[in-house]
């Protein structure tokens, strides 16, 4: 087979990605590196509008993971191709390590099976270590607990600045992003003609990485799909920068066969998380929080690390993960019609992103379908936001601070909104620049931030004054 330039309908591709979470803009990066023409097609006003806008970040080992699962191979291709690119993308990434710690004898009893199944998956920077020297780690936390293991290579990182530096990279190599563009149906007569909101588009490959709609765009695309989205929602509590002193590493409870459990741990911006809940629900766009939940998860937090109790919270907030009713991921390959479907990436898929992009290309790859010569890669950084390294405002030319609980400078927004994907909405602002996600949570700087994106977004930050 030849490269075919596609040009029957008004807009052509290699290889049409639905969906830009995490997994859409890692694949698209990945396709776009090896020669593919690539469109992404998102309905929501910006990137990171599904299950990804809302997560733990925590880039995992995969030292509790199945054992010989799809899951465990690509979160660890995942986290290792992060560890290698990071730097060259400008993203940082917190180097705490994580302790499962045990707070009954049982637990404690279990902690020797936990530690084996995680060198049995290959990670070898562990130990079950006794409560003394869990104490001497983090002397923050109750004196009731038992022992732990100690998982050395667990991380956080940025979970938003991530996804946007590889699709930013994408669209440097000449993909397209179609923001707000939803997909209505498809068809494959050789080649795919998929039906959009925006239109036509003909693609010789399509890969589904819609999330919580994994098995709706399958259904579009007239595939079957093999599974059925349960949504899974965790609620959070945020906690202000003081609690971060306390929490060093990630404190991770003894799992069980439904959830990893509740977690108290740091973010990349220096605060402290406690999170998420597991709670099945149908809607698969709203994840409210539950006053009752919120207390609950107030005093887990001041049980397992008492200082946490006099800390404030700083915000509250919920995310979906696209379970299944299955719980490994569903990954299926159609070579017949080209297509292939990145399904149930339930609750790694931060950290497996990159490796579900490796995996889709090898999959990709039986399709015999010829791509233009692999690309140089282009340099792209984003912005530092975190606290691991210098912000812009402790630059002495920083000039105006726009928010004020983030330090947020005036030209931090403006470069985010002059960037190669500027943001599609005022969600979108805050993931790329943190204006608005601090103490005051934007009592305080949402007037200057409605002033500075004025006619930007399709809804306004604040209504003008009528007259
Ligand atoms: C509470 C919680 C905690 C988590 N913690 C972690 C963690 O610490 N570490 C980790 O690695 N992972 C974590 N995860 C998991 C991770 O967030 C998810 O695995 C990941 O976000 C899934 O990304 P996705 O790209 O598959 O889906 P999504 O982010 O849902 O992206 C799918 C996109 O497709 C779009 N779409 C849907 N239908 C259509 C259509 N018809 N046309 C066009 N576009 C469409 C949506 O708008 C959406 O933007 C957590 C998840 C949750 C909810």
């Amino acid at each position: 087979m030849t490269r075919t330039t596609r040009t029957s309908a008004p807009h052509s591709c290699d290889v049409a990605v639905i969906g830009a979470g995490v997994v859409g803009c890692a694949v698209a990066r990945r396709f776009a590196l090896a020669g593919a023409s690539v469109v992404v097609v998102e309905r929501g006003a910006d990137i990171l509008s599904g299950a990804s806008k809302a997560n733990s970040a925590i880039l995992h080992t995969g030292f509790d993971a199945p054992p010989g699962s799809l899951e465990l191979d690509l979160v660890k291709a995942g986290r290792e191709e992060y560890l290698s690119i990071h730097r060259d993308l400008g993203l940082s990434i917190v180097k705490t390590g994580a302790l499962v710690c045990a707070w009954t004898d049982a637990e404690a009893d279990g902690l020797a099976a936990i530690a084996g199944q995680g060198r049995e998956n290959g990670i070898a920077d562990l130990d079950v270590i006794d409560a003394t020297a869990v104490h001497a780690l983090m002397p923050g936390l109750a004196p009731e607990v038992r022992a732990a293991v100690e998982v050395r290579g667990e991380h956080v990182i940025d979970p938003w600045s991530a996804p946007l530096a590889y699709v930013t990279q994408a669209l440097a190599l000449g993909a397209k992003v179609w923001r707000g563009c939803e997909l209505l149906s498809g068809r494959f007569d050789g080649d795919w003609l998929l039906d959009t909101s925006r239109g036509g588009l003909r693609a010789g490959a399509v890969i589904n990485a819609a999330g919580l709609f994994g098995d709706d765009v399958d259904r579009r695309l007239g595939l079957a799909p093999d599974f059925t989205i349960r949504p899974r929602k965790g609620q959070f509590i945020v906690l202000d920068k003081a609690a971060a002193r306390h929490v060093p590493k990630i404190v991770l409870p003894v799992p069980n066969e439904i959830t990893k459990g509740v977690v108290i741990c740091p973010t990349a911006f220096g605060n402290v998380l406690v999170g998420p809940t597991a709670e099945e629900q149908d809607d698969r766009t709203r994840a409210t929080v539950e006053t009752a939940t919120l207390e609950m998860l107030r005093d887990h937090g001041g049980r397992l690390v008492p200082a946490l109790r006099d800390i404030p919270v700083t915000a509250v907030y919920a995310g979906l993960r696209p379970g299944t009713e299955k719980k490994h991921y569903r990954v299926t390959a159609r070579t017949e019609s080209r297509a292939i479907t990145l399904g149930g990436i339930r609750s790694t898929g931060l950290s497996a992103a990159l490796g579900l992009a490796q995996h889709a290309l090898r999959l990709f790859e039986a399709f015999g379908m010829p791509l233009g010569p692999p690309a140089a890669i282009p340099p792209v950084t984003v912005p530092n936001l975190t606290e691991a390294e210098p912000r812009d405002w402790q630059r002495p030319d920083h000039g105006e601070i726009v928010c004020h609980c983030e330090m947020v400078t005036r030209r931090e927004i403006e470069a985010a909104l002059a960037g190669p994907l500027p943001p599609g909405d005022f969600g979108g602002l805050r993931r790329r620049t943190r204006a608005g996600m601090g103490r005051c949570q934007g009592f305080y700087c949402n007037a200057r931030l409605a002033e500075m994106t004025r006619g930007r977004f399709r809804v306004p930050l604040a209504v003008e004054p009528e007259g």
